[in-house]
């Protein structure tokens, strides 16, 4: 069944989301995928996939993508994060994570629970 995949990946995490999204992207081209503007082109640069932008993640975008799992239009969410790194947006990274959780919808945080997710029955 086609879900609708949301990547959204910090600065110092693009190049691991990019390399990430390569390495399944037959998989992914087989998936709605959305995220947030910078990771987006960093995907579409690497892997020649279409990725909706729904913002840029410090100017709103992780917000938008909360709005978007709240109204059940996501399935599921990697999210690659600079943990050594302080955020301004920090209230909405938190924000996204929290309502993740709220609504059941899987997320990743880190390329080998992605790697998990794609290796298991939820991408069946
Ligand atoms: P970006 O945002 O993909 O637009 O760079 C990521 C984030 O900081 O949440």
């Amino acid at each position: 069944m086609k879900k609708v995949i949301a990547l959204v990946a910090h600065d110092d995490q693009k190049v691991n989301m990019a390399e990430w999204a390569n390495k399944y992207r037959e998989h992914l081209s087989k998936h709605n995928l959305v995220g947030t503007g910078g990771t987006c082109e960093a995907v579409e640069n690497i892997t020649g996939l279409r990725v909706q932008a729904l913002g840029h993640g410090p100017d709103g975008g992780d917000i938008v993508i909360a709005n978007e799992v709240l109204n059940g239009n996501i399935d599921i969410l990697i999210f690659m994060i600079d943990v050594r790194t302080p955020h301004g947006h920090e209230h909405d990274i938190q924000t996204l994570i929290r309502i993740c959780v709220l609504k059941d919808v899987p997320i990743a945080l880190n390329k080998k629970s992605a790697d998990l997710m794609f290796s298991f029955e939820i991408m069946k």
